[in-house]
């Protein structure tokens, strides 16, 4: 079992939480909050967050009460929750009504790979959807279905390691008209393809309305970092 029960209540598996600055997405650059939930059904080949992929990561078991509190106390509102895949715990509705409660912004970090629905019973919530290309081995994960229940507030983003990568990017980005639905990233992976490469790309192209995005918290610190 994943969650454990205290009491009525359920435990979530927070592997960290803690205040920096967001690393991506449209409020990049701002100060925010980050719960980061344990356990992922994907294994990405880049993926920087290993410690946390387990259900049984060394975690600290909260209420969803607790991680309401926790964030309150820090006077912080953008919240960023992300994992791991954080919609693939346990009574997570349960979490995102509670946490569609507070006078914050909540923004929700998804692996692409899970039914993207269960976070409209957080209605102001904001969801980034990764697209995982062919480099990450993950892309037959991928939820399609997520495409038709996109909000413009949302974001699908890009993780780009290879040519192959951008490639594929555009045939995704043209097939499902993502740019009329919502916000669209690429972001390189880190170290295997230059930001210059991307820049090019997009522009050589004319993706209008399509962003490059690099990850900030990895240039302002030491890109291996935890609790950035
Ligand atoms: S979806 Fe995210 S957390 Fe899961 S394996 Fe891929 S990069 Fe890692």
């Amino acid at each position: 079992m994943r969650q454990n029960m205290c009491g009525e209540q359920m435990l979530y598996h927070v592997v960290e939480k803690f205040v920096s600055i967001n690393g991506e997405g449209e409020r990049a650059g701002e100060p925010a909050v980050f719960i980061r939930l344990a356990g992922c059904p994907l294994r990405c080949s880049y993926c920087d967050t290993g410690y946390a992929l387990s259900y049984d990561s060394p975690c600290e078991l909260m209420t969803a009460e607790d991680i309401c509190a926790y964030i309150m106390e820090t006077g912080i509102t953008n919240v960023t929750l992300t994992g791991g895949e954080p919609l693939a715990a346990e009574g997570i509705d349960i979490l995102l009504a509670q946490l569609s409660g507070l006078p914050v912004r909540l923004e929700i970090e998804t692996s692409g790979a899970v039914d993207i629905s269960v976070c409209r019973v957080s209605p102001s919530a904001v969801v980034t959807v990764d697209y995982k290309l062919p480099s990450s081995g993950m892309e037959s994960r991928m939820v399609i279905k997520n495409f038709t229940v996109l909000e413009p507030e949302d974001t699908v983003k890009f993780v780009a390691g290879s040519r192959e990568d951008l490639d594929r990017t555009l045939e995704v980005i043209r097939e499902y008209h993502l740019t009329e639905k919502c916000h669209v990233h690429i972001s390189p992976v880190w170290g295997k393809l230059s930001p210059s490469e991307i820049a090019d790309f997009i522009v050589g192209n004319r993706l209008n309305g399509v962003r490059l995005q690099m990850q900030i918290h990895k240039i302002v610190w030491d890109p291996n970092r935890r609790g950035v």
